[in-house]
């Protein structure tokens, strides 16, 4: 079928609107004709060379539309169903038979490569010229995405698109830090640091499990003042102190859980120092140099009983999680529209733009 997408070329360059082909779904794959779509700092890592995926490329990874088309032995949805789109899995390997698919051993294959087992993928432009397509089983910066049955969640029609599409990564990812990865216990203490999207979703969902302290730590003041609309309790600016001085004004003994989203060393070594015992850390932030580590004292990790883990996609199982934040979102407990600016589809690189200068948290794309 032929789709409109924004197709990266370059890196650091705009997207350019272009016509493509799109194969007919095979088996377990189905077509979804997209709503909306989320802009997530993973989309711009892939495009400006970051991740290993080969350039031309139709990227997006927050996709949210209705099924179309479905390929063989597709049972899970039908054509005409509304579905949210988020990472895929493969199924079969151990994480994923342990109910853990976002630390599928085939996740990098399945999120960057764009080729099915056999080599080939579904997008060429209408001149049929490869387009590296399937960017975390969807490519959804297109008018249509070849998705799979395994990354599409049904969800309700009743809620809008730009809500449903960010649940797909960003905002899963966030409040799964705290409800899944780090289960944290209903009165702790919880330091975020950064009040993105992904971090501010991670404050929501400390909110949503009842934690005495939320210290959101943020440079930009507008940043700070909607963390604590969305339920902070405190907020630290880290240009006024040493940010574990700052914390433990707070929490004197340290906090029993932080979440890093910045992926900046000297971050991540304040969170370390702002621990009490037993605490837990989790690491989200994608670091821009990927050799990038902090020294960890060993000693004062054993004695404290600290637990360092990386998070990936908030631990979600995407059929049970979403539909969770659906139904926490239409209780007013998960107000995912504090943080979405709608764009339409072909305004992406305003979009992309207005991220970059801080304006916008959440962008996300509607088709009309
Ligand atoms: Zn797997
Ligand atoms: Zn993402």
């Amino acid at each position: 079928m032929e789709a409109t997408a924004a197709v990266a070329r370059e890196p650091h360059s705009a997207f350019t609107l272009e016509p493509i082909v799109i194969e007919n779904p095979r088996a377990g794959e189905v077509i979804v004709e997209i709503e909306a779509v989320g802009i997530c700092h993973t989309d711009l890592a892939a495009r400006d060379g970051a991740l290993p995926t080969a350039l031309p490329a139709v990227l997006g990874h927050e996709g949210c539309g209705v099924v179309r088309e479905v390929g063989a032995g597709v049972t899970k949805v039908a054509p005409g169903d509304r579905v949210g789109i988020t990472f895929n899995s493969c199924g079969q390997c151990p994480s994923c038979n342990a109910g853990a698919p976002s630390y599928c051993h085939q996740f990098m294959h399945l999120a960057y490569d764009g080729a099915r087992d056999d080599g080939s993928g579904p997008i060429t432009t209408t001149e049929g010229e490869k387009l590296t397509g399937m960017f975390f089983g969807q490519s959804s910066f297109a008018t249509y995405a070849l998705a799979f049955e395994r990354n599409v969640v049904k969800v309700p029609t009743d809620v809008p698109a730009e809500i449903l599409a960010p649940l797909g990564c960003g905002l899963q990812t966030g409040a799964g830090a705290v409800l899944k990865s780090l289960d944290c216990r209903p009165g702790s203490s919880l330091l975020v640091a950064g009040a993105g999207s992904v971090g501010l979703a991670a404050v929501m969902g400390g909110v949503v499990r009842e934690l005495a302290t939320i210290i959101a730590i943020e440079p930009h003041a507008s940043r700070r003042e909607l963390a604590l609309e969305l339920g902070a309790t405190h907020v630290i600016d880290p240009a006024a102190g040493p940010v574990a001085d700052q914390v433990r004004a707070i929490a004197p003994a340290g906090v029993d859980y932080a979440i890093d989203t910045s992926g900046v060393p000297a971050v991540v070594e304040s969170l370390l120092a702002s621990m009490t015992f037993h605490g837990k850390v989790g690491l989200i932030g994608v670091p821009a140099n990927p050799e990038a580590s902090v020294p960890l004292t060993i000693i004062n990790t054993l004695a404290m009983g600290v637990t360092i883990t990386g998070i990936i996609e908030g631990d979600s199982v995407p059929d049970e999680f979403i539909p969770e934040l659906v139904e926490l979102y239409k209780a007013g407990k998960f107000p995912v529209d504090k943080l979405v600016t709608t764009f339409p589809f072909d305004k992406i690189n305003d979009a992309v733009d207005a991220q970059h200068r801080g304006e916008v948290l959440k962008p996300v794309l509607l088709q009309n």
